[in-house]
């Protein structure tokens, strides 16, 4: 791994890198004040009012309370624009998109600014995405006179669960002014500091659940016939599921059918009457929606039937994959290329079968969601995310800021 920030030599200390090396002492000051208070998807009180108290402070126009917690900020650029010639002509709209829930999860690490809230953390760098956006708020604001169109910055709740980019875009946040465009980034322990994973097409997968209960008929251990044993039903399920993907799946395309829990049985000479599982599905293909639920119907209600037993399933789709835009994904690319500096830094082989609610907005409008290398095994920083030592190098931070507000001024150029 290559990292040539923030001391490299070779760099072009340009004004925009020079500006945000000045802001690095607040962007870890902000992070650590969140990463103290971390809060739960859709109870992100302390954290909006944080949010919504600095762009105030700065000037900056902004919605809170959409969707309960989330906030929309709105900074025009005034740079000259000879499109705003043009009587009537919509300027254009890029929005930056950031989540600011924690997890339920207890933190394990001893440092400074450990969280002060029992049982709940910032274990996935939500907080470094609060203060990534804080910043390049800051900076365009500052800035105005650099670039011509209007940027929207968005401030989500629950990322992690239930999911809070559906709920922002029905309140209307990609509306008045329209977005025409959506970036977004998540730090990513998976990759060093000084590398950003990005790609068009599909970075991240569509999630979907279900939870069946196989209804048999108890009895005896030792007198089967009499029976109608959910276990046997259940085990013949969990492995002709895995027949989705081994079997009907394009061997191109990719997708993972995961049993998480299977549950049934009291005693070892009992039969048990009832078995209950619960799954994941994942896949990058949007053509796939619909199709896992049909076939995991299918091979459910088949071995029930043939073994006489019944099944409650209840199946439901959580988020669709991250898919980038050909040209916004080059936008970032290109612009990520300039800060990482090098080509090395550049890693497109990133996708992951993790999730994302981001989907939702890149279903509205073409957009790129990126991942931004966070880990420093060196310091000790190279935890996975969800993990109660999750920490990343706050070397990141500035990155990032750089990366946005380099992607708004290229945008509007
Ligand atoms: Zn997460
Ligand atoms: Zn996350």
């Amino acid at each position: 791994m290559v990292s040539t920030f923030p001391n490299p030599s070779s760099v072009d200390l340009s004004r925009i890198r020079l500006s945000i090396r000045s802001l690095q002492p607040q962007l870890i000051e902000w992070r650590r004040r969140l990463h103290q208070q971390p809060e739960l998807g859709f109870q992100e009180k302390l954290t909006a009012e944080f949010v919504s108290q600095k762009l105030q402070e700065w000037g900056i126009k902004h919605q809170i309370g959409i969707a309960q917690t989330g906030i929309v900020a709105t900074i025009k650029g005034n740079k000259p624009d000879p499109k705003s010639k043009i009587e009537n002509s919509k300027l254009p709209v890029l929005a930056i998109r950031a989540d600011m829930d924690a997890l339920p999860i207890q933190e394990l690490n001893e440092v400074p600014y450990k969280s002060q809230h029992d049982g709940v953390m910032h274990a996935c760098g939500h907080d470094g995405h609060t203060a990534i956006a804080l910043g390049t708020a800051y900076y365009l604001q500052q800035h105005h006179q650099d670039f011509s169109g209007t940027v929207k910055i968005i401030f989500q709740p629950a990322e992690e669960s239930p999911g809070g980019a559906k709920p922002m875009i029905e309140a209307g946040v990609l509306k008045n002014p329209d977005v025409d465009a959506i970036i977004g980034l998540h730090l990513w322990n998976n990759l060093p500091l000084g590398t950003v994973g990005v790609r068009s097409g599909a970075l991240m997968a569509a999630v979907e659940c279900f939870n069946c209960t196989i209804l048999g008929k108890g009895g005896h251990g030792a007198l089967p016939h009499q029976t109608v044993d959910s276990v046997v039903v259940a085990a013949q399920i969990v492995n002709a599921l895995q027949t989705i993907v081994a079997r009907n799946v394009n061997p191109i395309d990719s997708a993972v059918v995961t049993v998480g829990e299977l549950h049934a049985g009291t005693k070892r000479n009992v039969i048990a009457d009832t078995a209950r599982m619960s799954a994941t599905v994942r896949y990058f293909n949007p053509s796939f929606k619909g199709f896992f639920h049909q076939r995991v119907e299918q091979i459910i209600a088949g071995i029930c039937q043939s073994q006489g037993a019944k099944y409650e399933l209840d199946y439901w789709s959580l988020y669709p994959p991250v898919i980038n835009d050909v040209k916004m994904a080059q936008l970032v690319r290109s612009v990520a290329e300039e800060v990482v500096e090098t080509p090395v830094g550049i890693v497109p082989e990133c996708q992951t079968m993790a999730a994302e609610d981001m989907s939702f907005f890149l279903e509205e409008v073409p957009g790129c969601y990126f991942f931004l290398g966070s880990a420093n095994p060196e310091k000790d920083l190279a935890y996975p995310h969800h993990h109660p030592r999750f920490d990343f190098d706050e070397t990141a931070l500035g990155m990032g800021v750089e990366i946005f507000v380099r992607c708004v001024e290229k945008f509007f150029s």
